[in-house]
């Protein structure tokens, strides 16, 4: 393996091949262990339940709360940001579904964007072992993700628990890359967003998307409960509802989703001036402009398969969706 401490590189070089690749914002943060804090809350949030059953959360503790045990001699981690968010929203008389899945599914399009970050990067810091050196995640490890893109200086976490970036907003997915690699000292240099710098913003006194959750997922105290949450229900949910579960479902205001939910980040001041993403792979699939309620009622599992063969709304099951849809028909 090749010596980890002799590879550096200027942070202009990730930040110049981060936005010719697309990406809106991108940060590094030096690779160490989660923040005792961090760790308390996520912990506890997982010992009240209040993540339901996703129990894969709670797995590889020791990873997830020391990055630096996902990649040997891992010394930075470069945090990249990607709009999702769609130039035209479907319209309110139908079904919704939440915008990051309109495209093609996000591991992929991510996967190939961080491998285009990772070739250049190697060749500038002279590293012919990329493997050794570059782990490119993007929720293909147990990372805290949004932990780590505050830590790179890109965005803050809104009370609607989304990473925000000032000035472009939530509709981002986050994309990292371990590395043994150091940025120089010379280029200990502010992150870039759409190639400026990053000013201190927060919620302030702002309470809108607690107010527009319709389930009460988000609470005052800063907490969020996943068991309300339409997102969790809607897609990570297995099985079929408990009554008290269809009520939220069926009880949300229209126009109803069926996979996802945005409410808390369409609400969102951050969100008002969103660019829509110029990521050809992300575009929406038109048929999904064509699909009214009926349409979505009677979608067989064949219609299903060929509409979502790229889609992340794969991870629903056709079961899953048809559940969604019967119960708010
Ligand atoms: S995604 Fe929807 S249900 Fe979940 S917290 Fe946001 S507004 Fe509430
Ligand atoms: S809606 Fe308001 S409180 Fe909620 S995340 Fe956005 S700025 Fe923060």
């Amino acid at each position: 393996m090749e010596n980890s401490q002799s590879h550096t590189i200027d942070f202009s070089v990730i930040k110049a091949e981060a936005m010719r690749l697309g990406f809106s914002a991108c940060g590094v943060a030096a690779a160490d262990v989660v923040d005792a804090e961090t760790r308390r809350i996520y912990e506890q949030c997982m010992a009240e339940g209040r993540m339901a059953d996703m129990n894969y959360l709670a797995r590889y503790p020791d990873l997830r709360f020391d990055p630096t045990q996902l990649l040997p001699g891992c010394r930075t981690i470069i945090c990249v940001a990607l709009s999702y968010y769609p130039r035209q929203p479907l319209p309110d008389d139908t079904y919704q579904i939440a915008y990051y899945a309109y495209g093609r599914d996000y591991h992929e399009v991510m996967r190939q964007k961080l491998a285009q970050l990772i070739s250049p990067l190697a060749a500038a810091a002279g590293i012919t072992d990329v493997s050794s050196h570059f782990r490119p995640c993007t929720d293909t490890a147990p990372m805290l993700e949004r932990y780590w893109a505050v830590r790179s200086g890109i965005g803050f976490i809104g009370r609607n628990h989304t990473l925000i970036i000032p000035r472009l907003g939530s509709y981002f997915f986050l994309g990292e890359v371990l590395t043994t690699i150091k940025p120089t000292a010379a280029s200990d240099a502010p992150p870039f967003v759409e190639g400026r710098r990053v000013r201190e913003s927060s919620c302030a006194s702002c309470h809108r998307c607690i107010d527009a959750c319709p389930t009460g997922a988000l609470h005052s105290d800063g907490t969020f409960d996943a068991r309300r949450c339409l997102s969790y229900l809607t897609i990570e949910h297995r099985g079929p509802f408990t009554p008290e579960q269809a009520d939220m479902v069926s009880s949300q205001p229209t126009p109803y989703y069926i996979y996802g939910c945005d409410r808390c980040q369409r609400c969102c001041p951050h969100n008002q001036r969103a660019v829509p993403t110029t990521e050809p792979l992300l575009q929406p699939n038109q048929q999904l402009y064509s699909m009214t309620p009926t349409r979505w009622k009677q979608l067989t599992r064949e219609q299903y398969q060929q509409l979502f063969a790229h889609s992340a709304v794969k991870r629903a099951k056709y079961e899953g969706l048809m559940r969604n849809i019967e119960c708010v028909y």
